[in-house]
């Protein structure tokens, strides 16, 4: 019996992990699940699969939580350290990581320093904290498999002894796909006047409304190219980006020999939770199978940097190392935020991100004080910038 935290169960990750635990009952045992402020949502999951622990964000959404669910005899708490401590437990085996944004740092390092089998969904932990955290999985002897799609298919199209030789594997390329999101054939000067619901709106993808923006501008997939860095110890200049509009294939990796090997699926996320979960077994994720013969044409093309300077900024924070990547992941969450609000338009999002990099020195990433104080200045910086364009 595997014994699970679910950091961020009531996301569009976290829902999914639990349909496809709920298809395996007595293989897998909900330990812990936590959420921010979706309460009721968190409530109606505790009385589906009964966790001995829930977290929530304050402690007016954890009175909320023990009125909702306290005849279950569940121990509830709120805020980082409780986080913290769902993600560590002696009592717990896998932790699937899926808080949004840099809010997820903390409790994925927790589960990367207690040597849990960490399922990475939160993205933005590794982006932040790239060296460090990799140093905590190796050092506690921690699991880290990717659930991001690309990543986890780069990972199944791998050799398996990559980990242990990556110099002698013979890797050409690491091939990471991208759909383009919503606004791939949009005429370029319309993108100013993108409203958040269509920005929100991804051709293939069902996702949380974070990533969704982060897909239309592209910075997930810039952010995707520091995540398959730290994931895969590959430099810059291994990782390319290749515009896949149908999202059937999740990413490919090329060998010296010519080879290239690909992982194929529909576009659901239940497929690489059930393999993170399983591995290195097989278990059913209630993901159809892929039908090739009706699938039509699937194209390939080189990006367009031009349309998608968040790319840009990405690969260049990369380039620079240290803390510019928490930089460039926390103007860009400040942006983001104020444009789901509108408080600015879509094409202010790049530009924020771009003032704040570089307007702003960064520095070594010595530790974690000194990224999350990187983080806290950049997410400073851009409120500035924010709130002298806002519309309100
Ligand atoms: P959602 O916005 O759907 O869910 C986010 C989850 O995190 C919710 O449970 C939310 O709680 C919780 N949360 C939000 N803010 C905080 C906070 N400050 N502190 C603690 N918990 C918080 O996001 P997704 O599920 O789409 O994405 C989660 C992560 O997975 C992201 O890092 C994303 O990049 C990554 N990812 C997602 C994919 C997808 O298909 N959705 C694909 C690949 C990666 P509440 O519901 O109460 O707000
Ligand atoms: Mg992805």
């Amino acid at each position: 019996m595997q014994r699970i935290t679910i950091l961020g169960a009531t996301g569009s990750i976290g829902v999914s992990t639990l349909d496809v635990l709920a298809r395996h009952p007595g293989q897998y045992q909900v330990y812990a699940l936590s959420a921010h402020s979706r309460v009721a949502e968190l409530a109606a999951q505790c009385r589906k699969y009964r966790p001995q622990r829930a977290v929530v964000g304050t402690p007016e959404a954890a009175a909320e939580l023990a009125r909702l669910v306290g005849d279950l005899g569940i121990d509830v708490a709120y805020g980082e350290a409780a986080l913290c401590e769902i993600a560590s437990s002696p009592d717990t085996d896998t932790v699937m990581a899926a808080i949004v944004g840099a809010a997820g740092l903390a409790p994925s390092l927790a589960a990367a320093n207690a040597g849990k089998k960490i399922l990475l969904a939160n993205k933005e932990a590794l982006v932040m904290s790239g060296q460090l955290f990799m140093d905590a999985v190796r050092e506690h002897k921690a699991t880290l498999l990717p659930i991001d799609s690309e990543h986890n298919a780069i990972f199944q199209s791998l050799p398996g002894d990559y980990a242990r030789t990556p110099a002698r594997s013979g890797v050409a390329k690491i091939l990471l796909t991208a759909s383009g999101g919503p606004f791939l054939n949009r005429a370029v000067e319309t993108l100013e006047e993108v409203t958040p619901l269509e920005a929100c709106k991804h051709p293939n993808w069902s996702m949380g409304r974070k990533i969704s923006v982060d897909s239309a501008t592209m910075m997930n997939k810039g952010l995707e190219v520091i995540e398959a860095h730290w994931l895969f110890g590959a430099p810059a200049e291994l990782i390319e980006v290749v515009i896949h509009p149908q999202s059937v294939i999740h990413s490919m990796v090329s060998y010296v020999d010519g080879s290239v090997l690909a992982q194929l699926g529909n576009p659901d996320m239940r497929t690489p939770i059930a393999h993170a979960l399983a591995y290195p077994e097989r278990i059913e994720s209630g993901v159809a199978q892929l039908d090739l013969t009706t699938m039509g044409a699937l194209q390939f093309h080189k990006p367009d940097y031009e349309r998608f300077p968040c790319l840009a900024l990405a690969f260049d924070a990369l380039r620079a190392g240290g803390t510019a990547p928490a930089l460039l992941n926390a103007a860009n969450e400040i942006a983001v935020e104020a444009f789901l609000n509108e408080r600015i338009g879509f094409r202010d999002i790049d530009r924020v991100v771009r003032r704040v990099m570089d307007e702003n020195p960064h520095g070594a990433a010595h530790d974690i004080a000194a990224v999350m104080a990187q983080d806290a200045h950049a997410r400073s910086a851009a409120s500035n910038i924010v709130a002298n364009i806002a519309r309100h």
